[in-house]
């Protein structure tokens, strides 16, 4: 067992909702009545407890981001956890976004002190720019691909192990050791899996969440260790697809479940594990952190379509230097093509040929909020001037996934052309249509310099020098005395290191 000071991540669970119901599902996802939703003010005492905690705090559920404060949490997250990293956001667009989220979350000791855990809801697509600003380091699995979850829910008098040999084994447990305590509303707990028991079958509650409570030491974790006594992580166990969505558990936990009336197992989706048929040699204890999937890269499956642009709305931008016959020659072209949704333009008088065209024309200082109101505009938009995107764009367009906070131009053409999201945070207090990339700042003004999804993708060497960058930008921030997650060294005090 480990102090949760030394720790890799401590959790703070902010809902134990999720459209899931993965097999062996650590926050037994599926089995309340009613989830919980963390309130604000236990989210601030949270924070606030980990001052000083030099590991990564995390965003956890269930599934964080359906969280109906989300945004606001991360609000005051940002603003006491750890730092803003944007060297390694996803500010250029990705063609192959998992590999862009592994090269960041290689290590968790360079990360930014900041994390979240999710399987990437729609909620994840529409806090997407929040994400990127706010977490270098995320654990992501939408567990639509072969993944193992381990059986946990036998308690260790079912299959008679006797006290000697447990208590070896339990304080060698992998998830104490290798993962993280963590918080949920009910207090504060030396282990996650310990906190998500007592949330789903009613338990006595955590510790207070105060400040330094995560320093205690194993010999002060008292009563929690109960927990353990219903707990078979840290034993020989079967393991289980986590797409069955059927979780075995044993006689004592399906009486549990009984009493308290879960859904997943009013379902059909408990297999009562009989102790008496367990071999013990045919299963080892887990003694790595990722034990239930080989390639990393199957992390994000189903989920890849979902993160490309789902809406592009097209408008067409007139100017004095397109005559009126190219204009129209052009806004027939894009609307036998199913390409126009609106017309914006800076000259009042091209409004006749937008009612001609039976489209909305926008104009003036008001031209994005009227544009966001006569498209219904809630996702992308393409702004091009006196032409019609290249077909090339849009193919090129639907395969990468895009920071909905970011603005893009350029490209293998001279067409000035804007691709942005009606839902950038730049944009929240409005916009000049006419001059959007006024509107952002800097790092989100990018220029694509092809339209070739292969040119977004991270090659081998690029995840590398990934890696490379994070650890370069870790140790500056040391060498300075900013604030930085501890490193693989061991906590770093002064001019001290302790390991
Ligand atoms: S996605 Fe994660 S939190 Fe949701 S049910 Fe699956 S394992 Fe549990
Ligand atoms: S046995 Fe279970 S409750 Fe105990 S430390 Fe391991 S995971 Fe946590």
């Amino acid at each position: 067992m480990k102090s949760p000071a030394d720790m890799k991540v401590i959790q703070i669970e902010i809902t134990n909702a999720c459209p899931l119901k993965c097999s062996g599902c650590t926050r037994l996802c599926g089995h309340h009545e009613e989830p919980f939703f963390m309130d604000f003010e236990t989210f601030k005492a949270a924070v606030d407890s980990l001052k000083g905690f030099d590991g990564i705090v995390g965003v956890m559920g269930g599934e964080p981001t359906i969280h109906p404060e989300f945004p606001r949490f991360m609000d005051y997250y940002r603003a006491n956890v750890g730092y803003d990293d944007h060297t390694t956001g996803s500010y250029k667009p990705t063609g192959d976004y998992m590999r862009h989220v592994l090269a960041n979350t290689w290590h968790t000791d360079y990360s930014n002190k900041r994390g979240l855990w999710s399987m990437m809801p729609p909620k994840y697509y529409e806090h997407f720019e929040l994400i990127q600003d706010t977490f270098a380091y995320q654990s992501l699995n939408d567990h639509s691909k072969p993944s193992l979850h381990q059986t946990q829910l036998v308690t260790r008098k079912e299959l008679g192990i006797p006290d000697e040999e447990w208590f070896k084994l339990r304080d060698r447990c992998w998830v104490q050791n290798l993962w993280s305590a963590s918080i949920t509303p009910k207090g504060a707990f030396f282990c996650e899996v310990a906190a998500a028991m007592d949330a789903t079958l009613g338990g006595p509650g955590g510790w207070k969440i105060e400040p330094g409570w995560w320093q205690r030491k194993p010999e002060d974790f008292g009563d929690q260790l109960n927990w353990c006594e219903m707990c078979s992580a840290c034993l020989p166990m079967p393991s289980r697809d986590a797409r069955d969505q059927c979780d075995d558990v044993s006689p004592v936990w399906a009486e549990k479940l009984e009493g308290i009336k879960s859904p997943k197992l009013r379902k059909g989706l408990v297999n009562v594990f009989d102790p008496q048929v367990w071999q013990k040699d045919k299963h080892s204890i887990i003694q790595t952190h990722m034990p239930y999937m080989d390639d990393q890269e199957t992390r994000m499956g189903k989920v890849r379509d979902r993160m490309t642009p789902h809406k592009i709305t097209e408008v067409l931008w007139l100017t004095c230097a397109l005559k009126d016959d190219a204009a129209r020659a052009l806004i027939d072209a894009m609307k036998a093509a199913g390409r126009l949704a609106a017309i914006a333009s800076r000259d009042e008088n091209a409004a006749a040929l937008a009612e001609q065209a039976g489209v909305p024309f926008v104009s003036g200082a008001h031209a994005l909020k009227d544009l966001i109101a006569a498209t219904n505009g809630k996702d992308w938009a393409l702004l091009c001037k006196d032409a019609a995107m290249p077909v090339e764009f849009l193919d090129f367009a639907k395969t990468c996934v895009f920071n909905p906070g970011v603005i893009h131009g350029g490209g293998p053409t001279t067409l000035d052309y804007q691709f942005f999201n009606f839902r950038a945070l730049s944009l929240r207090n409005g916009g000049d249509l006419f001059n959007l990339a006024s509107a952002y700042p800097a790092r989100k003004v990018v220029t694509l310099k092809s339209w070739k999804k292969k040119d977004y993708v991270l090659s081998d060497v690029g995840m590398f020098l990934r890696r490379l960058l994070k650890r370069w930008v870790w140790f500056n921030r040391k060498i300075r005395g900013k604030e930085a997650a501890r490193g693989s060294f061991g906590a770093w005090k002064g001019n001290k290191v302790s390991v």
